[in-house]
């Protein structure tokens, strides 16, 4: 088996549709074909470009949020220092280094990385070199410990499955293969979206206040229980989650998307070979973070702005001249401006019950 399109309408043939949320999870993360699991996707070279790949500012200011909480809760002398998706490692070797001037903090630190791909992996020992670093396959076997966290861009890689609400009720979106006999062109047993029947779906009745027939929503079933594996042990030891994604409070439609080389392109046409992803609902991080507190959403742009961004970029335009300086500025427009990453990208904070919020958010 060399080709995952041919692999997944081979289980459509044989099962019947697929489910978005197997699709998905297909594409992403098959052993040996999946997108994540045979590359590194990141970077200009690659699909998509992450914030803490264009500029060093982000991380650096994500670790100092994570330390003066640290330092607020009465540094903990031993806790988790965690990443959920690390990508590159580009971020946590960033917060290692802007971190290093606090007295204790990456000594008390413990690093865990969950990461699901090994080539990932590999190029995340490459990027931490020199520091010791435990790999997890998932958040619910991290230690039992306080817990420092940050995830960027992890959410929107998690499955999800979409419903369209009818006068009958929920039906799934599915994937099957594209049946017209009249076909004249190639598209006959292409894959394609359709309808399953009607099912009842208790978990979305909190969605029939705020939808109406012919609706599209989304669900990820992989939500709660990774909340429930960062919150128990924030809530109960101390520590702190900083999750960064695209997405909104509720989000509604369709918001399943392909990358490939920076551009939009159709989900079905090419398995294995873009990136899949859908905007994060931060209404279904919220429902989950008990027994942590979580913050209100903040858009990207304020919380980097609050954090001190703008000092922080003043300082570094100093060093810099030519164009490494407008890159620099460039960069910095990109992650803060409103009709950029600003305001799409959206944090939400977990944090200990009876404690104050990590700085940047509010309760
Ligand atoms: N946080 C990084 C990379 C985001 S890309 C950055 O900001 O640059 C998404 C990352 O999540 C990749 O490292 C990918 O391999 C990982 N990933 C995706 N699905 C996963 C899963 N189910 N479990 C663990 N890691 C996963």
């Amino acid at each position: 088996m060399t080709d995952l399109l041919d692999h997944i309408k081979a289980q459509i043939s044989a099962n019947g549709p697929m489910r978005i949320d197997e699709y998905m999870a297909t594409c992403l993360l098959h052993p040996t074909l999946g997108y994540y699991t045979t590359r590194d996707p990141l970077g200009a070279q690659g699909d998509f470009v992450t914030a803490p790949e264009i500029s060093q500012m982000f991380g650096e200011l994500i670790g100092l949020c994570l330390a003066q909480t640290w330092l607020s809760q009465g540094s903990p002398a031993r806790f988790t220092l965690a990443e959920l998706g690390p990508g590159r490692g580009t971020l946590m070797a960033d917060i290692l280094r802007a971190t290093r001037n606090v007295p204790g903090f990456v000594a008390a630190a413990e690093i865990a990385l969950v990461e699901a791909s090994p080539k990932l992996r590999d190029v995340q020992a490459a990027a931490l070199a020199g520091h010791k670093v435990t790999w997890f396959d998932t958040a619910d076997t991290l230690p039992d410990q306080p817990l420092y966290l940050v995830a960027n861009e992890f959410f929107d890689a998690l499955p999800i499955r979409q419903f369209i609400r009818t006068g009958d009720g929920w039906r799934e979106r599915q994937i099957g293969l594209a049946d017209d006999t009249n076909d004249t062109n190639d598209t006959n047993g292409a894959l394609c979206f359709g309808l399953g029947p009607v099912s009842p779906q208790p978990a979305l009745a909190h969605r029939l206040e705020d939808t109406s027939e012919g609706d599209l929503i989304e669900d990820c079933a992989q939500i709660a229980p990774t909340l429930q594996a960062v919150s128990t042990p924030i809530a109960t030891h101390g520590g702190a989650a900083l999750i960064i994604d695209y997405g909104d409070w509720r989000t509604l439609g369709d918001t399943f998307q392909a990358l490939r080389a920076h551009e939009k392109t159709d989900p079905l046409t090419a398995p294995g070979a873009c990136d899949l992803t859908a905007h994060v609902d931060f209404e279904q991080l919220a429902i989950a973070a008990a027994p942590a507190q979580y913050t209100r959403i903040t858009p990207q742009g304020v919380f980097l702005e609050r954090l001190g961004i703008t000092q922080r970029a003043q300082v570094l335009a100093k060093t810099l001249t030519g164009p490494a300086l407008e890159t620099h500025i460039a960069a910095h427009r990109r992650l803060t401006h409103p009709s950029d990453m600003g305001n799409l990208f959206k944090v939400m904070g977990l944090y200990p019950p009876m404690q104050p919020p990590p700085p940047g958010l509010e309760p």
